[in-house]
């Protein structure tokens, strides 16, 4: 499949033969109820996965990015979904980046030992959306404590994590010299939260994902949970996007696989007019394309991943990875829905499920049109448009 050596072929080969431990039905069950995959996370947290980007100093692996990429692409292309998991391996960048060493000691470990979740992320509200920095969530100063009051929206795994990293205006926006400042960022222990101003309402979506709204009444969260300084919060979630655009590209990727297996298995398998369907250029050509256009955000996403170990500069490649990723997953699951015909809406064949669930990548966690925006305006050097 690939003219480079791959780095990363034993961990790739492990991860493979833990998903085959849960196969199509496991997710198909899970999809029908709602549920959460908690053995399936389980099994990820004890073989050590999620922790790969834990420096070994705080009990993770200490590994680079293209590991954690290979890792989460290796899951979607078995036909299983990191999207349950996949904010573990990188909210704790926050953390370790900008949080202090008494932070680091106290969550670090425990979150590589998988005693502690940390898959919430609460940026997103039902006002603002896009246009973060227009967030209302408030927390107020009171002696050694915050005082939070607000609501989150699209809040991912909420249900299934202890913690959660929550971006929150902490000085009015019309105080502040621009919009990006003012806003903190907090790491909220929701186990001790939860019904002392913490309310938590899942939100049922097309896909499986356990996203939910999560609603602050006057909900205490001690000082030390600030992470870093206070009003400089928006930069350290900034700080972690490239992580987070190149690890979901990667999925994609991954999807894009499993939906060009499927799409060639069957293709080569259904036989009419006295002829595999997939002797027809009109069944080939759609597949032979998504696959292109996947190999290109492949190489993407390794640029990007190595860009970013080697600490330079990666914005560019990781928003392009993630664009390039997010569309060539979902022509290849247009193209696989189109080739397996009627079989496609099919419960069994798990095609319709994954096509639900990778279309949400031109849409979360970036849309692809800010995702435009942003190389027009940094990469081409054209006016913002927003
Ligand atoms: C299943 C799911 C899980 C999610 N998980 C999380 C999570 O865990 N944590 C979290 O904080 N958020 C999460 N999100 C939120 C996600 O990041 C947002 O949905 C996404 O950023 C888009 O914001 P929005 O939905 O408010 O759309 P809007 O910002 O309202 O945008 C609507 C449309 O308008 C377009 N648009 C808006 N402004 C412009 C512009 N200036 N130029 C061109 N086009 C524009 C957008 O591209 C989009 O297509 C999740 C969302 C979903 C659906």
């Amino acid at each position: 499949m690939s003219t480079f050596d791959d780095p990363h072929a034993e961990i790739r080969e492990e991860v493979r033969k833990l998903c085959a431990r849960f196969p199509g039905e496991y997710w198909r069950k899970l999809d029908r109820e709602r549920g959460y995959p908690t053995e399936f996370v389980r099994a990820l947290t004890e073989a050590g996965y999620l922790s790969v980007l834990i420096p070994e100093e705080y009990g993770g692996s200490g590994l680079g990015l293209s590991a954690a990429a290979a890792i989460l692409e290796t899951i979607q292309a078995e036909g299983c979904n990191g999207a349950a998991c996949h904010a573990q391996m990188y909210i704790m960048g926050t953390i370790l980046r900008h949080g202090s060493d008494a932070q680091k000691r106290r969550y670090l470990p425990a979150i590589a030992r998988g005693e502690l979740r940390l898959q919430a992320f609460g940026v997103t509200e039902p006002t603002s959306g896009t246009d973060t920095t227009a967030l209302r969530t408030f927390a107020r100063r009171d002696g050694d404590r915050y005082i939070g009051n607000g609501q989150k929206i699209w809040t991912s795994r909420a249900e299934h994590s202890d913690l959660m990293l929550l971006l929150a205006r902490t000085t009015p926006r019309e105080q502040t010299a621009k919009r990006t400042e003012g806003l903190s960022t907090f790491i909220v222990d929701m186990r001790a939260a939860l019904g002392h101003g913490l309310t938590i309402r899942p939100i049922r979506t097309m896909m499986n994902h356990n996203t939910c709204e999560v609603f602050f009444d006057e909900m205490a969260v001690p000082a030390e949970n600030l992470v870093g300084e206070e009003g400089r919060g928006f930069r350290y979630v900034l700080d972690g996007m490239n992580a987070e655009r190149l690890l979901i590209a990667a999925e994609c990727i991954g999807d894009a696989k499993w939906f060009t297996a499927k799409s060639t298995a069957y293709a080569n398998s259904r036989v009419l007019f006295g002829r595999p369907i997939g002797q027809n250029q009109g069944v080939q050509f759609p597949i032979a394309r998504a696959y292109a256009q996947m190999r290109a955000a492949e190489l993407m996403v390794r640029e990007g991943c190595a860009r970013f170990e080697a600490g330079l500069p990666c914005g560019e490649q990781a928003n392009m990875a993630k664009l390039l990723s997010a569309e060539a997953s979902w022509a290849a699951a247009e193209a696989c829905v189109q080739t397996h015909g009627g079989f496609g809406f099919a419960e069994d064949y798990d095609v319709e499920r994954k096509f639900r669930e990778t279309r949400l990548y031109q849409v979360a966690p970036i849309s692809t049109n800010l995702i435009l925006s942003y190389i027009a305006e940094h990469v081409l050097g054209l006016p913002r448009s927003y």
